[in-house]
């Protein structure tokens, strides 16, 4: 893979690029160092924990004991989490029990009290059924990881105007063997249908980022053509700005994802996916190979960083009333 030469440089640069002391490219005066407090050690543990669960398809009894271990980290973050259980009754071969998780971190309402407006963080933990053992280091361990650790620093962090709501999505994954419509996605789908239900809900999110296959060691995060052009720009430059130059492919590729689901009821969304998960092409994606020896920490962190730098600029951009 093109970048792997560059893993622990590009760590280090980011390191410099956060403090603001990289040559003359200072880091972006809107981010705040103090907002930066990723912790990559916490983030790879609970990659590994979920990993030690085994396989956890929407359904089984390891993604019910996943979804209990989820809601105690985020009380544990001194967050309140809401269980959002619901039947995909689409599934091929029959209904199956599914629940997303969801946690609010509420800004102060605005004028006339009209809730802040809110950008939804998301992450499937479903692993993909399959008639081997697939444990899902990159695939449902290393986003879940990621924004747990979000979630914790983002709570523990400056107040913000901007509301956020980090958001666990069961049923990513289809149940046949190939992606086809309406055999997926199934949790964010639901999501946002009750969004649509609920007064003012689906008019105060203002966008949704996805996290997906973030844990590959030799990372390197899609230009994905069904994101919104704006808000991917925004991670792509700020990858840039914090010394991560590489971490976005060049060219586009069009990416079929929870984002999707959000994205079709007009909220800018974007994708932050990994789809080159091995040697030479995506050769370890939903196979026996997505094990932890794939992933590593710095990819991790990469990611938590970006994302923490870049949500000044989302704010902004997307966090008005
Ligand atoms: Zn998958």
């Amino acid at each position: 893979m093109p970048h792997s030469t560059h893993l622990s440089q590009l760590v280090g640069t980011l390191l410099l690029g956060l403090t603001g002391c990289q040559g003359g490219t200072a880091s972006p005066p809107e981010t705040p160092a103090a907002a930066l407090p990723f912790d990559g050690d916490r983030a790879w543990k609970l990659l590994v924990e979920q990993v030690e669960l085994g396989p956890r398809p929407s359904g089984s009894q390891a993604n019910a004991l996943l979804r209990d271990w989820i809601v105690e980290d985020l009380k544990a973050s001194g967050l309140t989490p809401v269980r959002e259980p619901f039947t995909a009754e689409e599934a091929p071969g029959g209904a199956i029990a599914m629940e997303n998780i969801y946690s609010d971190l509420e800004a102060p309402a605005g004028p006339k009290g009209a809730p802040a407006p809110m950008i939804v963080l998301g992450a499937h933990f479903d692993t993909k059924k399959m008639p081997f053992r697939f444990v899902g280091a990159n695939d449902g361990a290393s986003e879940v990881a990621v924004l747990l650790e979000l979630a914790r620093t983002i709570a523990k962090g400056p107040a913000r105007d901007v509301s956020y709501r980090f958001l666990f999505l069961d049923g990513e994954e289809a149940v046949r063997e190939y992606w086809e419509d309406p055999d997926n996605r199934y949790g964010s789908r639901y999501h946002v249908r009750q969004l649509t239900r609920t007064k003012g809900a689906l008019k105060r999110t203002k966008a949704f980022i996805l996290l997906d296959l973030v844990g590959d060691a030799d990372l390197q995060l899609e230009r994905d053509s069904n994101s919104n052009r704006e808000l991917l720009q925004i991670f792509v430059d700020t990858s840039k700005d914090i010394g991560m130059p590489n971490l976005f492919a060049r060219f586009p590729m069009p990416i079929k994802d929870d984002h999707q689901s959000f994205a079709e009821f007009g909220i800018p969304s974007v994708d932050l996916i990994d789809l080159r998960y091995g040697k030479i092409a995506n050769e370890y994606w939903h196979t026996e190979e997505d094990t932890v020896d794939k992933c590593s920490q710095a990819s991790l962190e990469k990611v938590g960083n970006l994302i923490l730098a870049a949500l000044p600029r989302v704010e902004s951009r997307y966090g008005k009333h």
